[in-house]
């Protein structure tokens, strides 16, 4: 199919259920741009902690989340993250951020400030968005909305083969913890949008997920 240019496609769900897999494999099939909105507040999350900020006081997050420059990539072969010109691509994903995340994330002047950069690279769209709140808040008016799930075990087994970790049993502690914080939250939970189709990755390969995004994408298209 010709590349949709103005098409909005919004990933969201778990942690783990295959969102970044799937959301830049589908932007590769299709020609769109991609944005990582996780790597947005891992990205805030690192430089809070380098500027030694309590990420658990929630004021002091507040206080200082308008000073960090985040600038992401939306190549979906390499989009890249930058924090006040350091490259963080490989920094976001430490366990130490990994434990402040959801901390951070949970500050509504965090969510507000982010927000406006995620709609400002959303632009005019013709993108693959991923995340936890895109198809109910960030961009509810996205032609395809798709909520991701998978079972914990097949989530924790991707993800420490992605990271590298032998340890399958801390890994899914690690995202149960950042799902029961990402889905309590009050401004913006965790939360498939009324009108996301919701597709269950476990026993299927990535392949077969991004076939089923891009028929989805493709079937809006042609009705559009
Ligand atoms: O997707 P990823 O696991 O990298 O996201 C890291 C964290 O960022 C999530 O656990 C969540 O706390 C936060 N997040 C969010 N809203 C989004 C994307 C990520 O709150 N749209």
């Amino acid at each position: 199919m010709s590349a949709p240019s103005h098409l909005v496609v919004a990933v969201d769900g778990t942690s783990g259920s295959g969102k970044s897999s799937t959301s830049r494999g589908v932007a590769v099939r299709l020609g769109l741009r991609y944005l990582d909105t996780g790597a947005m507040f891992r990205a805030m999350t690192w430089w809070m902690l380098r500027a030694g900020v309590d990420v658990r006081d929630p004021d002091a997050v507040a206080a200082r989340c308008h000073e960090p420059e985040i600038l992401s990539g939306t190549d979906p072969e390499g989009p890249g993250i930058m924090v006040d010109g350091v490259d963080v691509g490989v920094a976001i994903r430490s366990d130490e951020v990994n434990a402040a995340v959801s901390h951070v994330s949970v500050v509504p002047a965090v969510r507000t400030r982010l927000l406006e950069l995620q709609r400002e690279v959303i632009g005019e769209g013709g993108i693959v968005v991923e995340g936890r709140d895109i198809g109910s808040v960030v961009w509810p008016e996205a032609e395809v909305k798709v909520y991701l799930t998978a079972d914990a075990e097949a989530r924790a087994t991707r993800r420490a083969a992605e990271t590298g970790s032998i340890d399958v049993t801390r890994t899914r502690e690690s995202l149960l913890s950042r799902d029961r914080i990402d889905s309590g939250r009050a401004t913006a939970p965790l939360a498939m949008a009324d009108d996301a189709v919701a597709v269950d990755t476990t026993g299927h390969t990535l392949d077969e997920v991004i076939d089923r995004v891009v028929a989805l994408a493709t079937a809006t298209e042609e009705r559009a």
